[in-house]
């Protein structure tokens, strides 16, 4: 046997496996798939039957739309509709940056994917190395679906609490759920605990996806510090909700480590009640208590 042609062998087939598999992939398929694997995840916690009992919701799955040429968002939710919309074109043009500017960067076998607005925050995910455009898309899929799921459900609760005046903390919830700032930050919150329950506990029940939020806590302990700047550019301060609910998510993964699922009601619970204010509390606590999270 030619050890070095067998070598080469392997390596040709290997990049002819990569150039088909760019041009092959089906998006529709991809989507279809990790929008039913979402919502086979939150069945398997029971986290929509949980809130269903706790808040009292009348919650209808959404509708899946794909769309071909909406360049505005990746992922839309239409209350009026109940429908989540994706859009193709746009996911597109994300993940074709994300491979051109080689966005992503590996720590300790994990890579990580910088998807967040800022590029400050980096998402953690494995790369099936045989097909990286593919992990790359069904990561940032996932993400979307999680984060417009979350913003169906905020619509149920908000919907209940307008119906029925006998809801525990209502006048709060209200106050909380009609906030501008908020949803984003909520949804952006969930997306994150969700992921990285399904990273760390679906996917490739390796137990190392837990020490991945470590470098973004750190990256969030300076972000906080600069927010009132942030703030006051027109600009910036649009992504300052999704840049907080993902600190706040990337702490509370952290905190919970391996005990993630067990806890998961009480998270949602938090992420319920989670506005603007508690969430940066969360963040300045743990900035100053960063030892106790890390070692703790
Ligand atoms: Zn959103």
């Amino acid at each position: 046997m030619n050890y070095l042609l067998d070598k080469i062998k392997e390596y040709v087939n290997y990049l002819l496996y990569n150039v088909k598999n760019v041009f092959s992939l089906n998006l529709n398929e991809i989507i279809e798939s990790e929008y039913k694997k979402a919502f086979e995840i939150l069945d398997k916690l029971g986290i929509i039957e949980y809130i269903k009992r706790e808040y009292k919701i009348d919650y209808k799955i959404p509708e899946l739309e794909i769309s071909k040429d909406n360049p505005k968002f990746f992922g839309e939710y239409s209350k009026s509709e109940n429908k989540i919309t994706i859009s193709k074109k746009s996911i597109k043009r994300k993940i074709n940056n994300e491979l051109k500017s080689l966005g992503y960067k590996e720590i300790k076998d994990l890579k990580y994917l910088n998807i967040s607005y800022n590029s400050i925050f980096l998402y953690p995910f494995y790369i099936n190395d045989k097909n990286i455009r593919k992990s790359i898309v069904e990561a940032f899929i996932i993400l979307t679906m999680f984060h417009e799921i979350w913003h169906s459900i905020d619509y149920s609760i908000l919907n209940r609490l307008e119906e029925d005046p006998n809801i525990k903390d209502r006048d709060y919830l209200l106050i909380i759920l009609n906030s501008f700032d908020n949803p984003e930050l909520r949804a952006s919150a969930f997306e994150v605990v969700m992921y990285y329950y399904y990273l760390v506990n679906n996917l490739y029940k390796d137990k190392k996806g837990y020490i991945t939020p470590y470098p973004n806590i750190l990256a969030c302990r300076n972000y906080i510090e600069k927010i009132d700047i942030l703030e006051k550019n027109e600009y910036m301060k649009r992504t300052v909700p999704y840049d907080l609910g993902f600190c706040y998510a990337n702490i509370i993964v952290a905190a919970y480590k391996s005990s993630l699922e067990k806890n998961i009601y009480r998270i949602i619970d938090n992420i319920i009640y989670l506005d603007k204010e508690i969430a940066v509390k969360v963040i300045k606590h743990y900035r100053d208590n960063l030892d106790k999270l890390l070692y703790g």
